[in-house]
């Protein structure tokens, strides 16, 4: 291993917040000598966290507004009060359009973002979608490795990222608010259809009797769906973010969950069949880094791209010249 991902390595082990920035810093570089000092650092995390009680990664999304940030900030207070260890990531769509990013415009969580025994990660700002869910895995083992033992995921509920986080995570909780259950606030049936729990929040005040309704409303709409687990079936709680009601209840649903999964085996299985997926993606991700540096590959795809754009080659034919080039020029290499 390099000095510096060795040096990064050691302050993570020591619960350093500041290597471990550092080092999801790293993760999410694109620059090739980044990235390969980012793998030797990702292995030494992932192989410090074996033999260790597995870490509970939560992923957590709803629609803007709807109180993830609150909610994060006082079930990762409750949490924290429970002897756990906290890391807080995001995922956050907005990155891959804009190179911004909305979750990270505001101050968030300022109690947990300062509390020792928590870290709280400021959203992504590269460049695709797909980068940064990739580099989420590899910072959740980061933060695993630096002794966060719940690791929470945040999206933000609109776009493709849910699905990808769905499949890093070992529960999915979707974050509703009274009200409107109709339409099911925008939420998408498929990410519906991936939640373990349901939380509605926001059930203080005016809104605790609406958040009844609600709640019942969503367990009508989740008996109709396929359950994605053996062991469980989906949950749906009222909480507020705000007055702390209920929070514990969130708390202890997730642990039942976990017990459940613990049991019957499922999350061996699930992890075991993630860790699969991940290794196909991180091949065609390889791939194609590799492919996109290729000199040869992009002299051709410079003509190839005109070509297919005027209509003189068809897409597929193209694209088939375009790995015959970049397959003989990596064996020239080799
Ligand atoms: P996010 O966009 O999903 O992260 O939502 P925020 O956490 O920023 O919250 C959006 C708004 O909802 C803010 O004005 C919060 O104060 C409010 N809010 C969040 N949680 C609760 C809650 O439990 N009860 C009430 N009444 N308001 C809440």
């Amino acid at each position: 291993m390099s000095d510096h991902a060795q040096a990064l390595f050691d302050g993570i082990r020591q619960g350093d917040r500041g290597a471990l920035a550092r080092g999801i810093t790293l993760v999410e570089s694109t620059r090739a000598d980044h990235q390969q000092k980012a793998r030797e650092l990702v292995s030494a995390c992932a192989g410090a966290g074996r033999g260790t009680r597995r870490a509970l990664r939560i992923g957590l999304t709803g629609t803007p507004g709807v109180g993830k940030s609150t909610f994060i900030e006082a079930f990762g207070m409750l949490l924290l009060s429970k002897g756990h260890r906290v890391s807080v990531l995001a995922v956050d769509p907005s990155s891959a359009r804009s190179g911004g990013s909305i979750l990270g415009d505001k101050t968030r969580m300022q109690d947990l973002s300062v509390a020792a025994g928590a870290y709280v990660r400021p959203s992504p700002s590269r460049g695709s979608l797909g980068g940064v869910a990739r580099n989420t895995l590899d910072s959740i083992i980061l933060t695993e490795a630096g002794g966060y033992d719940i690791c929470l995921v945040e999206t933000v509920g609109v776009g493709q990222s849910e699905t990808m986080v769905a499949d890093m995570v070992d529960m999915f909780v979707l974050l509703l608010q009274p009200g409107s259950g109709d339409e099911l606030q925008g939420v998408k049936r498929g990410i519906m259809e991936l939640a373990d729990l349901v939380v509605i929040n926001k059930a203080d005040g005016a809104l605790a009797v609406p958040a009844k309704l609600t709640r019942i409303e969503i367990m009508n709409a989740l008996h109709l769906m396929i359950p994605r687990r053996s062991s469980w079936s989906p949950k749906v709680v009222r909480a507020s973010a705000i007055t702390g009601y209920n929070l514990d209840r969130v708390w202890e649903t997730v642990e039942l969950y976990f017990t459940k999964l613990r049991e019957s085996g499922e999350w061996d299985a699930l992890r075991a069949a993630q860790q699969e997926k991940w290794m196909w993606r991180e091949v065609s991700n390889l791939l194609l880094a590799r492919l996109n540096r290729d000199p040869q590959v992009r002299l051709l795809a410079q003509t190839l791209e005109a070509d297919v754009i005027g209509g003189a080659v068809p897409p597929g034919i193209a694209a088939e010249q375009i790995v015959d080039r970049f397959l003989s020029s990596a064996r020239r290499q080799t």
